[in-house]
């Protein structure tokens, strides 16, 4: 019979590789909760109009991307990002009646129907968050900061800040004609998808991944000679405070982001392209202050990021081991077998990492799967040693060998392995 096998651009994730995903996950949600950022879980399925709202009807994502499907008369979608669900969530629950200002951070797959490459999938993984109800820009910066502070501690060399403003609603509008009037002139030598763009929304062309059309954006005007006094001043100010933390940063001027919902602070973080390839854009983020609003709430300022941890966990230099085992009981007949389910039980209450052989087979057998397991020690019980009160404890590293009282073998291993009791 023929396999089956998973859906193109889906991956399975073996055990192999979740230490280092565990390792990324719990760095960056450590690092969130330090920050006051408190985790929400939101449906995978959403109805389709939250994502036509939010992300915008001409963007790449909802015109090309989502996983859409209608179940009973409902047009529901695989959300294809985070930011939605959330503020969906936040509206539904009334939290902006009762909090002055939410922190908020998530982690859970997303679904876009793309052309899968390398750090490109149709299901990926985001870590993100949102801040809502600060107008920034102290926080815009905090957070920026915060994010290249954890990309540090991940070991990605060679990150990138970018920043830019998109300024406010009417600076778009003044900005997208400007951007228009550019254009029109060199419409033939446009990608089919840009020569759309051009009517339905112009900004979207800056973001092309079409080489013929990045050279000709090049020349384009730049937002920040549109930007608003107001708008240009947030932007000063978020510039002052990352030159205050010492963030290092680079303005780029006609950086523009996929999704619809941006005003203001925008960022990326890029790695190096030797690692990624040209999907060299590890997480962007940006102000949005017009979203909650649109999804038929308050007026709510808010900046949030997304990270794809696909893309981190390539870009990251740092291994952590795949699995630990402190010791691997090995029992030899029945009568052991019974001790070694007791010890190993009191090992792992003083924190230890334990397997217990319980196969039933030769000495051989059982000491060559502790190696391969890199155990530290091979805890041996044969029937001599139930006579004795003794478990022989083999180190694994040191190549010695003791006779330990079967009620000291824990703490002896513990200290060793510098584990305490949980
Ligand atoms: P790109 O320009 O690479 O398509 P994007 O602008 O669509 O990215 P966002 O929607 O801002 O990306 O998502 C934030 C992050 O999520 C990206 O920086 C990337 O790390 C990750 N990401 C986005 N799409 C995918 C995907 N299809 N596969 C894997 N990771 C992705
Ligand atoms: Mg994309």
């Amino acid at each position: 019979m023929s396999l089956v096998r998973a859906v193109r651009g889906m991956n399975d994730l073996l055990p192999a590789e979740m230490a280092k995903w565990a390792w990324v996950e719990s760095t960056f949600a450590v690092a969130l909760s330090r920050a006051g950022f408190a985790e929400v879980r939101t449906p995978i399925v959403e109805s389709t109009p939250l994502f036509v709202r939010a992300v915008g009807e001409t963007t790449d994502v909802v015109e090309k991307e989502m996983y859409s499907f209608v179940h009973h008369d409902d047009a529901l979608t695989l959300r294809p990002e985070g930011t939605a669900g959330a503020v969906r969530a936040y509206l539904e629950h009334t939290v902006h009646a009762r909090e002055a200002i939410t922190r908020w951070y998530y982690n859970g797959p997303m679904f876009r129907g793309e052309r899968p490459a390398k750090g490109r999938y149709r299901q990926f993984y985001q870590i993100g968050a949102e801040i809502l109800g600060d107008q920034g820009p102290g926080c815009d910066a905090e957070l920026i900061d915060l994010l290249h502070g954890v990309l540090q501690a991940l070991r990605i060399p060679d990150v990138e800040v970018i920043v830019n403003s998109l300024g406010g609603p009417t600076t778009r509008d003044r900005y997208r004609e400007a951007l228009v009037q550019y254009f029109e002139p060199l419409k033939d030598k446009l990608s089919a998808d840009s020569q759309r763009r051009l009517t339905t929304n112009a900004l979207r062309i800056l973001d092309s991944k079409n080489t013929g059309d990045r050279d000709l954006a090049a020349n384009a005007p730049t937002l920040h000679e549109f930007l608003s006094p107001e708008d240009e001043a947030h932007f000063a100010l978020l510039r002052r405070s990352l030159d205050a933390l010492g963030t290092p940063y680079r303005v780029e001027p006609r950086l523009v982001r996929g999704l619809d919902y941006y005003t203001r602070t925008l960022f990326e973080m890029k790695a190096s392209r030797e690692t990624l390839g040209a999907g060299d854009t590890v997480l962007g983020g940006g102000r949005y202050d017009g979203l909650v609003a649109e999804l038929g709430g308050p007026q709510a300022a808010a900046v949030g990021f997304a990270a794809g941890l696909e893309r981190l966990v390539i870009a990251s230099r740092f291994d952590p081991p795949t699995r630990v085992t402190d010791a691997y009981v090995v029992p030899l007949g029945d009568a052991a077998r019974f001790l070694a389910l007791t010890l190993g039980r009191e090992l792992r209450a003083h924190g230890c990492f334990v397997e217990i052989d319980t196969r039933g087979t030769s000495l051989k057998s059982q000491l060559r799967r502790a190696d391969s397991l890199a155990s530290r020690f091979a805890l041996i019980i044969g029937d001599a040693e139930l006579a004795e009160g003794v478990v022989v404890v083999k180190d694994l590293v040191e190549h010695s060998q003791s006779k330990v009282a079967t009620a000291n073998v824990a703490a002896h291993v513990a200290k060793v392995c510098a584990r305490g009791a949980q």
